[in-house]
């Protein structure tokens, strides 16, 4: 970003903050206030990620540092602020939600030269806390901790977890929990729900503001075309066709997609009843709180194109004078998502089988995989991780069958699929090598999840948080000693639901 717009200078050596976002207007944001802790304990610090951020871990772990990282005091001359956003919530509209537990302390300038926003969540209460109390439970914070480091490790778009600490004060959910604040790393925290919130005002003014910043930051090829608001949807609408296709290759469900949920830069943000699958099931849902299914694994794409439609609709007043024509330029671009995501989705099902050439054909193979899956209830990431270690065992060898409830259907799919390798025609040693960097082995598990949760809330032992977030951060490594993280949960292990968490 140019130094125009960089926001004001750094103010510390120590904490090289930025605030370009504090530029815009007042009503982008609330000053966040400074809600001390009792008393504040590290439970983990994301070293390398510092070192990305150009932030100095020895200090980030200091008593000072941790003192920042809770919340309990903000860096000299610095003001955080709680950022302005609406939403529609399971698909009714608030038109007023913000940032009711979040304080943006500030960005940096990354490694890369990429700005990242630095954000605690849980620090306390804001103006748009509603009657919220500002706060964060432990075990969501580990959760989101956990799957976060894992998406970045498996190549997803994601918010990251740069640290963890104890409040040493309770918190009150269904029943009294440690309270935690989690520091959150994101490319940005402008959600398709803040457009909606001026939208909701008719604040145009405000709208073309947010976009121009919106395209400086994330897609500044967008201000050289000639109808840049138009390209900038069209840039939103490409990065969240990606990513959910790229959640749907791993069997990841978010579990709230509500439109405050949804970054604009195509990052994975708000880790709250998300989980990966175990068995196969486009109709999975984990979130207690997701009655009908709207989140499920497979009305993901759907639910993106709604949520895209939402933004659409809220730049139609920018996209050209004459409403009709907004609205034609808006269908246009909302018509390009489905081609999209479908080429991302093959090519990634394409590399998840080992195919390296492309043929007709090959979509059906997957599918008809899929389908075999579904019907043997089979485990999702390990079928396609046992395809890659079957590739030198015979079939009637085939470690993957065992995945099935009745291997037959999947043995006669297993031919299929050999005698297409056999025309790909390269090495098996490449193949293997190209399918288990795309198929991972180690995903955060929701019953290890749970285990682990439990574990630190209820005797504070945080060494199975430790071990699982090692474990998931190297997912495509054999780790053989470890593979007890690679299993699926037996029956009794099964965890049907993941609390939203607030
Ligand atoms: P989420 O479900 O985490 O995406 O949050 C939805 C909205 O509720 C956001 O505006 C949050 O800031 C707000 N919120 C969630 N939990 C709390 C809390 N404990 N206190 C205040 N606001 C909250
Ligand atoms: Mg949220």
């Amino acid at each position: 970003m140019p130094s125009s717009t960089a926001g004001s200078a750094m103010r510390s050596p120590i904490w090289p903050f930025q605030q370009s976002y504090a530029q815009l207007p007042d009503h982008f944001f609330a000053r966040a206030p400074l809600h001390p802790v009792s008393n504040p304990r590290l439970i983990r610090l994301n070293e390398p990620l510092a070192l990305e951020l150009r932030l100095d871990p020895d200090h980030l772990g200091s008593p000072a540092g941790i003192a920042v990282l809770a919340g309990n005091n903000f860096p000299d001359g610095l003001h955080p602020i709680a950022l302005a956003y609406a939403g529609h919530q399971f698909g009714n509209f608030v038109p007023q939600l913000g940032d009711g537990r979040a304080a943006l302390l500030g960005e940096v300038v990354d490694m890369h030269g990429v700005r990242r926003d630095i954000q605690l969540k849980g620090s306390g209460p804001t103006r748009f806390s509603r009657n919220g109390d500002g706060r964060a439970a432990l075990g969501p914070v580990l959760r989101e901790y956990v799957v976060s480091e894992a998406m970045a490790a498996l190549g997803i778009p994601t918010t990251r977890s740069l640290a963890a600490v104890l409040t040493g004060d309770p918190v009150y959910r269904e029943r009294q929990l440690p309270g935690a604040v989690l520091t959150r790393v994101a490319a940005s925290h402008i959600r398709i729900g803040t457009f909606q919130y001026f939208a909701a005002r008719n604040d145009v003014e405000a709208l073309k503001l947010l976009c121009d910043y919106a395209i400086q930051r994330h897609f500044p090829e967008a201000a050289r075309k000639p109808r840049p608001y138009l390209a900038l949807l069209e840039a939103v609408i490409a990065a969240q066709a990606e990513l959910v296709a790229r959640w749907m290759l791993l069997g990841f469900i978010h579990g709230v997609m509500n439109t405050d949920n949804m970054s604009i830069s195509g990052e994975t943000i708000d880790y709250g009843p998300c989980a990966f699958m175990d068995s196969y099931d486009p109709q999975a849902v984990f979130s207690s709180i997701d009655q009908h299914g709207r989140y499920a694994y497979g009305n993901q794409p759907r639910v993106a194109v709604w949520n895209l439609a939402r933004f659409a609709e809220t730049l139609l007043p920018l996209l050209s004078e004459r409403e009709g024509e907004s609205i034609s330029q808006a269908e246009q671009a909302l018509g390009e998502f489905h081609a999209r995501y479908e080429a991302i989705l093959h090519r990634g099902f394409r590399a998840k089988l080992g195919l390296l050439n492309e043929a007709d054909g090959d979509l059906d193979l997957a599918n008809d995989l899929l389908d075999v899956m579904a019907r043997g209830r089979a485990d999702f990431t390990l079928t396609f991780r046992l395809l890659g270690d079957d590739l030198d065992i015979p079939g009637a060898q085939a470690t993957a069958r065992r995945l099935f409830e009745d291997p037959g259907p999947f043995d006669a799919w297993s031919m299929r699929w050999r005698n297409r390798l056999a025309r790909d025609g390269s090495a098996t040693s490449t193949r293997k090598a190209a399918m288990h960097g795309s198929n991972p082995k180690f995903i955060p598990r929701n019953h290890r999840v749970e285990t682990m949760i439990k574990a630190a809330v209820e005797d504070d032992d945080f060494r199975i948080f430790e071990q699982l977030l090692a474990v998931v951060s190297r997912p495509f490594e054999e780790q053989p000693t470890l593979s007890y993280y690679a299993k699926p949960p037996k029956p009794h292990e099964r965890v049907l639901q993941a609390f939203c968490g607030t």
